[in-house]
């Protein structure tokens, strides 16, 4: 990691911070029509705050224009590292950069399980997409087994150390992680503040000896519009990671609406 302006960065970023907003993402994951995105975005009806949505690639494409004109944040849920070439299937930077896209999710933990994506390639990917000019979310999360067994703190740290590394002290204002525990993805469940509190001030702890910098640090994993307000409130917690819940406009207005500060 450059030492070089950390001090100057550090400032810059607790000054972006203070008494910010929650951050609100929705990851609409394989869910969406165009249809269905622009019947949603006129149910949710005018945002503040910083509000995000990562919208599956066609309605990404099509809706970039109506997210933008809501100053909603957008980006894909996943993209290739390289720029161009024989990857059939695949969608490169230079045309989610075509779209105005200005955040990209990664890491997310069902394309770690089900499309084996490694560290090693989201660590490609993170590079790549900063020295493009994004800022990325990355997701990580320890699995019910490495929770119980008490290796979530080992497998958490060696997440960020790998997806992080080469990180350059200009690019860091431009990460933001997500700690979505696996067994709260999907489950109706959620983490228990008790357990994001210390999860939260480990990650924290980590990122700041990784990075010298405090990052933000969103929840993921049955964020809703009733434990929203609690989870908000834990310390460490500086937003929300969401799936099932922002494929509901009035359930993420709401979560919007508990998610501000001024
Ligand atoms: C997710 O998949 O990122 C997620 C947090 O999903 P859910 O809110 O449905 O648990």
């Amino acid at each position: 990691m450059e030492q070089k302006n950390l001090d100057q960065i550090i400032r810059e970023t607790v000054a972006r911070y203070m008494n910010r907003s929650l951050i609100v993402a929705g990851n609409w994951k394989m869910n969406m029509t165009v249809r269905e995105g622009m019947e949603f975005l006129e149910k949710l009806g005018p945002v503040d705050g910083k509000v995000m949505i990562f919208p599956p690639y066609t309605t990404l494409a099509v809706l970039a224009g109506e997210f933008r004109k809501r100053g909603i944040i957008y980006g894909p849920q996943n993209f290739h590292y390289k720029e161009s070439g024989a990857y059939t299937g695949e969608i490169s930077l230079p045309m989610i950069k075509e779209l105005g896209c200005d955040c990209l999710l990664v890491g997310h933990s069902e394309r770690r399980s089900y499309y084996n994506e490694t560290d090693e390639e989201i660590q490609k990917k993170i590079q790549a997409a900063l020295k493009e000019g994004f800022s990325v979310m990355l997701c990580i999360g320890e699995n019910l087994e490495e929770r119980k067994s008490g290796q979530w703190k080992n497998v958490l740290r060696k997440q960020l150390e790998k997806d992080l590394e080469g990180l350059s002290t200009d690019r860091i204002p431009y990460i933001q992680i997500a700690y979505e525990p696996i067994w709260a993805i999907g489950t109706g469940v959620s983490a228990s503040t008790e357990e994001i509190i210390e999860t939260h001030r480990y990650l924290k702890a980590v990122l700041s000896e990784l990075t010298g910098s405090d990052i933000p640090l969103l929840y993921g994993g049955s964020v809703n519009e009733k434990n929203a307000a609690d989870i908000g409130s834990c310390p460490g917690v500086d937003g929300f990671l969401i799936g099932g819940a922002s494929l509901k406009p009035e359930k993420f207005r709401k979560i919007i609406e508990v998610s501000k500060r001024e």
